[in-house]
């Protein structure tokens, strides 16, 4: 007979002593009792989130109309500032909420390749970076006359400091790389990456899709020069809900984005025939700011900032080694092997687990009521969300694994991955 769980009571004393227990209730409600860990892909909705949205379109949209814009157009800048001072640790006026990651990333690679020196016409990245920075860099490249090289990462263990020293050199306009490894949880050393980035001359681009509202961000404490990420991740403010960018107050004036939208544009409203972009942050905008978004996104980050960033990352890392010493006593005998670093100071908020078969046994999860995340090749990724994960929901989720696994009910279901994962 198979050793149970049940008896280790370890995950009741973790949730009695958990400071962040009570902001479950602030999300709406699972139904169905579904344990949800696929918030590293899209988190799940506050209840601030919903009454902001709802406000927006039963009461400021119909009864402002037209007027609100008075106060609609200031949002993209004030989320970015609530954003630089809540989880990126950067100043007010060098954050905007706009458009996408992967337009953003476009905006600010594109800009810093253009800024950058006749000789150094090359774009840097890893092979295990998300695949739309990697195609990103390398349309830049392909249209502005540049060159893409790919540093090599071990797709469990992260891209390392020393990879990225041998990457750079006379030659390199822009390193970027993921903050959070979007397949292994691995984390990068934003800070010696960023110092060697700009002792070789060249800009530092971080993507921080998996780190931003789960990971304490430094902007300005690592002098990052350039960033961008979601929002709809570990943030919590809805699909396709719009992403931001961070310019380095000191590089904005030099860098000019190839978008060149009316909304960057010094005194909008005057409808100039030149553009002529604004100073500041703001040229970093295109067109009309999804306010339907924002509002979403300024209401989840402040239910973020109301539980604070660092207990966030507290509870976070807690939660990533509980599971870890979970799947190395009950997974692994079953032929799960860890495919998250193992050290606690270089792992962001999910842990993955390889399995030859973790496609079947992802899907047999979901039918056990237990939502985790699929990606290829052969990876389970269990995403733990602060604010709304109990520790009694990782062992849930471990012990419906064993006894997938110990039964072969994995085996019922197809072999091969479909549709979105
Ligand atoms: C989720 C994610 C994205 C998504 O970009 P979109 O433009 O929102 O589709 C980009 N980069 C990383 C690292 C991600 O994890």
């Amino acid at each position: 007979m198979m050793e149970r769980m049940s008896t280790d009571d370890a995950a009741t004393k973790l949730d009695a002593a958990d400071p962040l227990a009570a902001f479950a209730e602030r999300f709406h409600p699972m139904h169905d009792d579904v344990i949800y860990l696929d918030g590293n892909s899209l988190g799940r909705p506050p209840l601030d989130v919903q009454a902001a949205v709802d406000n927006l379109t039963h009461r400021e949209w119909p009864h402002d109309l037209i007027r609100g814009w008075d106060r609609w157009i200031n949002l993209p800048g004030d989320v970015g500032d609530l954003l630089a001072r809540t989880v990126l640790g950067a100043r007010p006026g060098e954050t905007l909420v706009a458009d996408s990651t992967s337009v953003n990333l476009y905006k600010l690679a594109a800009a810093a390749l253009a800024a950058a020196p006749a000789e150094r016409r090359v774009l840097v990245t890893d092979d295990d970076n998300f695949p739309t920075d990697r195609y990103i860099l390398q349309g830049i490249a392909e249209a502005a006359g540049g060159r893409l090289r790919l540093i090599h990462t071990d797709i469990d263990a992260g891209v390392t400091v020393d990879a990225v020293a041998d990457a750079v050199g006379p030659d390199t306009a822009l390193v970027c790389l993921s903050h959070v490894a979007y397949r292994s949880g691995a984390l990068a050393d934003m800070a010696a990456v960023t110092d060697i980035v700009q002792r070789a001359g060249a800009l530092m681009l971080w993507d921080l899709c998996h780190s931003v509202g789960v990971v304490d961000v430094d902007l300005t404490g690592c002098n990052v020069d350039l960033a961008v990420g979601c929002s709809y991740k570990y943030l919590n403010a809805g699909p396709g809900a719009p992403a931001f960018l961070y310019v380095r107050s000191d590089l904005q004036e030099r860098l000019r984005q190839p978008i060149w939208g009316w909304f960057s544009q010094t005194d909008q409203f005057a409808m100039d025939a030149e553009y002529r972009p604004q100073a500041g942050i703001g040229r970093f905008a295109v067109g009309t700011p999804p306010v339907m978004g924002l509002v979403a996104v300024e209401a989840a980050v402040r239910l973020i900032g109301e539980a604070g960033i660092d207990a966030i990352r507290d509870k976070s890392r807690l939660m990533v080694h509980h599971a870890t010493r979970l799947a190395e006593r009950h997974l692994v005998p079953l032929g799960f092997e860890l495919a998250s670093p193992l050290d606690p100071q270089r792992r962001g908020g999910h842990l993955t687990l390889r399995h030859e078969r973790a496609w079947q046994i992802s899907q047999a999860m979901r039918d056990a009521a237990v939502i985790p995340d699929y990606r290829e090749p052969q990876r389970i990724r269990l995403g733990f969300a602060p604010l709304y994960n109990s520790y009694a929901d990782i062992e849930t989720a471990v012990d419906r694994m064993v006894d997938i696994v110990a039964r072969g009910r994995h085996l019922d279901y197809p072999a091969e991955a479909t549709g979105v994962t």
